[in-house]
């Protein structure tokens, strides 16, 4: 049988909001399934949300988080840990991965989460915020062995793992049984952290695994680009006259 796959979306009403979840579920109605979406929205559960996950044609879960953190650092850390939470709770079997709803994501990607027993990572293709630069994070890879990571960002040379919240996937059981996976004993893994800007992945993956030889590189190589996160803003949008976009879904 194939493995279950389950994706965490963490998402909020802006201008691109329709668009993007409708991009995200055409591709993963796409995904051969079994596939478990998770849909998490800040303090409410919008109707406009609710019908775009309804016609979608995915299996989902549409969760609301109620953690009432208005710091605007913590951009979705909430919600994702709404959806862990969610994961462990119900011991939901599978492949877990973050996937942002403004990200742009191959099959190829979902066929190869498939491949993870453990933990899988691969290098994302992304615009460097603020310069307009493309560049890579992820692992170097030796087949299917880490050999090193792609760094770019000088204020983020000291964390230890060098990867994206969308460039890295997990056995969900790692959440709930520790010993089957030898995972590093001294911490717990039911939070992502939002201490630092930047370190979020780090932190959580430090929790998962002890080091690069619990983890593996996908696809074969790490050569190839499945996934893209540009980094594109819809908070600054100026938008014609008359337009009404509180909601920030629809134009109406
Ligand atoms: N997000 C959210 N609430 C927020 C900000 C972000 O739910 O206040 C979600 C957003 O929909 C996306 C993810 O968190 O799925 C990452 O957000 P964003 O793309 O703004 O962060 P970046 O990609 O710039 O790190």
């Amino acid at each position: 049988p194939r493995k279950e796959l389950i994706v965490v979306t963490p998402t909020y009403n802006r201008a691109l909001q329709a668009y993007f979840l409708n991009r995200l579920g055409q591709v993963l109605r796409l995904v051969p399934p079994p596939l478990l979406w998770i849909v998490v929205e800040m303090n409410v559960e919008s109707m406009e949300t609710a019908e775009i996950l309804r016609n979608s044609g995915v299996m989902y879960r549409h969760l609301v988080c109620t953690n009432n953190s208005t710091d605007l650092k913590d951009r979705g850390v909430h919600q994702r840990n709404t959806g862990l939470e969610h994961i462990e709770h119900h011991k939901l079997d599978g492949i877990v991965y973050f996937a942002d709803d403004d990200n742009i994501y191959s099959l190829e990607l979902f066929e190869s989460l498939r491949e993870i027993s453990r933990f899988g990572t691969w290098p994302v293709a992304m615009l460097e915020s603020s310069k307009n630069k493309a560049i890579l994070e992820g692992p170097v890879c030796n087949g299917s062995n880490l050999i090193g990571w792609h760094t770019n960002e000088k204020s983020k040379r000291l964390r230890r793992f060098h990867v994206d919240m969308s460039g890295f996937a997990f056995n969900s059981t790692i959440l709930w049984d520790p010993k089957r996976w030898h995972r590093p004993t001294s911490n717990r893994i039911r939070q992502l952290d939002t201490a630092k800007e930047g370190f979020q992945e780090t932190t959580f993956i430090e929790q998962v695994v002890e080091d690069e030889s619990q983890m593996k590189g996908t696809p074969f190589g790490c050569s190839r680009i499945m996934n893209w996160h540009l980094h594109l803003e819809a908070r600054d949008l100026v938008y014609p006259k008359g337009w009404l976009l509180q909601k920030n879904l629809d134009v109406i």
